[in-house]
């Protein structure tokens, strides 16, 4: 199978299975990326990384209703789907899978993955469900697509980090690869809800990526008190009348636990209120990699 032969749209879990069986069969490795659309530079940048892992790569589309909380933006989260199809196919992408609601949850659908410990903390906290949705519909996702490989945005960082959790604990036979963030020019990470962006909160949302490039300074700089740049970042983003920061955090970036001393490897997780739009954003720090930033803007 290769993309100038093939790009099929599957709406059905059975069809979905018989594909990719015969794929399978002809000694094809599968790589798949889980999206919920909206597809931008930093999802196309997923389907790449999948191409060099895989044979056939699979993305799947589906705003998954059980990682939104009542009051959060199912209803009015963007759904281009011709544009998105065009993007997949534009990417090489051979497969584009696209459920159904009523297909993935049944009537009576009643079995959810938790990830106890990593699902408790940060983002989970303020979004009590979230990560239980999460879980569930990746896990039911590479049990329909069963692939070698797949690609998560390092944009979502305590996601990769609890599916990782998740496939190591339940055994799932799958390689989980975490691909850079992806930004805009002016360091905003691409995110399909910075369309919901005015233009006066377009220009204040830059300043999570300085906040972070803030912290990097500083924590790769050697100041040895976690807790004193973990204000000053808070500082510079409140200083931002459109701008209401959730939270800051310096944490070791396998276990999620919070950090008060630095150490070699640490991750800067922020999440934040821009007007009505929730934005996260994050950084890797490795204090002994002379490596550049990560913050620098992707292509
Ligand atoms: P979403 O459609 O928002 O659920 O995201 C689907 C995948 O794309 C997730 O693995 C995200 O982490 C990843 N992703 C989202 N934004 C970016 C970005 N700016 N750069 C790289 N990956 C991203």
């Amino acid at each position: 199978m290769s993309a100038a032969e093939h790009f099929l749209v599957i709406t059905q879990i059975a069809e979905l299975r018989r594909v990719i069986a015969a794929a399978r069969k002809d000694g094809h490795r599968i790589g798949c990326v889980p999206t919920m659309g909206a597809l931008h530079a930093g999802h196309i940048s997923l389907f790449a990384r999948t191409r060099q892992l895989a044979d056939v790569v699979v993305a799947t589309i589906f705003v998954n209703p059980s990682q939104f909380a009542a009051n959060e933006d199912l209803s009015r989260y963007p759904r281009p789907l011709e544009a998105d199809l065009n993007a997949c196919r534009e990417a090489g992408v051979e497969i584009v899978f696209l459920p159904s609601v009523e297909s993935l949850y049944p009537p009576a659908f009643d079995t959810w993955v938790k990830v106890e410990g990593l699902s408790a903390t940060l983002e989970g906290e303020i979004r009590p469900d979230h990560f239980r949705g999460v879980a569930t519909i990746v896990l039911k996702l590479f049990n329909i697509v069963q692939p070698d490989s797949a690609c998560f945005g390092q944009k979502d960082f305590q996601q990769q980090a609890l599916i990782r959790r998740m496939v190591r604990d339940l055994d799932v036979p799958v390689q989980i690869v975490t691909c850079p963030t992806i930004r805009e020019a002016d360091g905003l990470a691409l995110s399909s809800r910075n369309a919901y962006l005015n233009p006066a909160e377009r220009r204040a949302a830059t300043v999570l990526s300085r906040g972070l490039r803030l912290a990097e300074v500083q924590l790769r700089g050697g100041n040895p008190d976690v807790a004193a740049v973990r204000e000053n970042v808070r500082l510079l983003l409140a200083a931002e009348s459109l701008v209401h920061p959730d939270y800051v955090a310096v944490v070791d970036p396998d276990s999620l636990a919070p950090l008060e001393q630095p150490q070699s490897r640490m991750a800067v997780l922020l999440a934040a209120r821009v007007g009505s739009t929730r934005l996260i954003d994050n950084c890797l720090i490795d204090r002994h990699s002379s490596e550049p930033s990560t913050l620098v803007p992707g292509p």
